[in-house]
């Protein structure tokens, strides 16, 4: 099959003028264009770097403007959800990354539900299965069989799911060390709040406060990347989440591990979080991808918004992105993230491809300008 865009999006940059010849789904050749071309953009379809499908029915119900009364209200409101309600929001978040243009998804779940919506609506994806050991009336043992009996049930479903630690405040040092040391992919919250590195560094803020009010044994004191690579969760295949509060020290440290990161810059504004150092990360080396989130936090579910907000926050922290680095983050730099080496379109890749009604723009800046979850007008299935 010979696909004749009007352009063609090549690591983020739009180009003009190209045709692409597919067969069974692998690109097979690209080259000038040798007939009328067809009024719509190709791109590699979105990789969703991070994200929560349960919370989609969470959508504009928190008012809480910051971090710590937000994740409080979560909790309290995930005591009177049903089953069938989670499931449902699962199912209709997962279809509405698909009518954004997302073909694969990197899910983080606590409860059952995801790994199903994902693979009904026609996603892949890697779904890790939270392991939460804080403030549960279960012990770590009970959590960790439960969590595992879970996981078992989605990699029924979806080709990777591991379980994995939530965040390194929220789960004990000996339950961390445990799930660090399978080997195994991991994606853990790091560095979203300022509250953490206060914790972590200075026994202070709200996080020591709620340990020291619970009796919680401080599984650490010093550099939180340091505790993370005593726990040998620093090292390829590992994903942090957010990483907003993230110093010269430890972009450095993160390059020279090779670990990925997940930008979710909806979320961090909503939360109140530190505009994270995304040049910084670029420039040092490592990956980024781009996430949703959750619709609790983050908004509806849309990957143009979310990329025009991550070239926004990289403008207001006066270290700007580029459009085509933002778009390459939302694609192919954010499957590399994720371990998947050939999100792109060139010979030999069999990417899942989107098509947009964005012709008639003359570069990335543009298409970032006028798209939406409107634009797509269809999409190759990657599962
Ligand atoms: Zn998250």
């Amino acid at each position: 099959m010979i696909l004749r865009p009007y352009g063609v999006v090549l690591r983020g940059r739009l180009e003009l003028g190209l045709e692409v010849e597919v067969v069974d789904g692998v690109v097979v050749s690209i080259g000038p264009q040798t007939g009328m071309p067809d009024p719509y953009v190709l791109s590699p379809a979105f990789v969703n770097a991070h994200s929560h499908l349960e919370y989609r029915g969470m959508l504009g119900l928190i008012d809480e403007p910051e971090y710590v009364g937000w994740i409080r209200a979560i909790t309290r409101m995930k005591t009177s959800q049903t089953v069938e309600e989670v499931v449902a929001d699962c199912i209709l978040a997962a279809e509405e990354n698909v009518a954004c243009g997302v073909a694969f998804v990197a899910e983080h779940s606590d409860r059952p539900g995801a790994a199903a919506a994902i693979n009904a609506a026609g996603l892949d994806g890697i779904v890790f299965q939270e392991v939460i050991t804080f403030m549960e009336a279960d012990g770590p043992a009970e959590r960790l069989a439960r969590s595992e009996e879970r996981r078992a049930a989605a990699a029924e479903l979806v080709d990777q799911a591991y379980l994995n630690p939530h965040a390194p405040h929220t789960v004990d040092g000996a339950t961390f060390g445990q799930l660090a040391g399978y080997g195994k992919p991991l994606s853990i919250h790091v560095a979203e709040t300022v509250h953490e590195r206060t914790f972590w560094e200075d026994d202070a803020g709200p996080l020591a406060e709620v340990y020291r009010a619970n009796s919680i044994p401080r599984p650490y004191r010093g550099r939180l990347l340091d505790y993370l690579a005593a726990q040998g969760a620093l090292r390829p295949g590992v994903q942090l989440v957010h990483f907003c509060d993230a110093d010269p020290a430890d972009i450095a440290q993160a390059a020279a591990a090779g670990v990925g990161v997940a930008h979710c810059p909806r979320s961090n504004e909503r939360l109140q979080c530190p505009r994270a150092p995304v040049r910084e990360m670029l420039d040092a080396g490592i990956l980024v991808g781009l996430g949703l989130d959750s619709a609790a936090s983050s908004g509806p579910v849309d990957m143009f918004a979310e990329m025009r907000a991550a070239l926004e926050v990289s403008f207001r922290r006066s270290q700007p992105l580029t459009a085509e680095e933002v778009w390459d983050m939302a694609t192919t730099m954010g499957a590399r993230s994720l371990g998947l080496a050939d999100w792109e379109i060139k010979p030999g890749s069999k990417v899942p491809l989107v098509a947009l009604d964005l012709a008639g723009c003359l570069t990335t800046d543009d298409m970032l300008d006028r798209g939406g979850p409107e634009s797509v007008l269809w999409q190759t299935a990657s599962g």
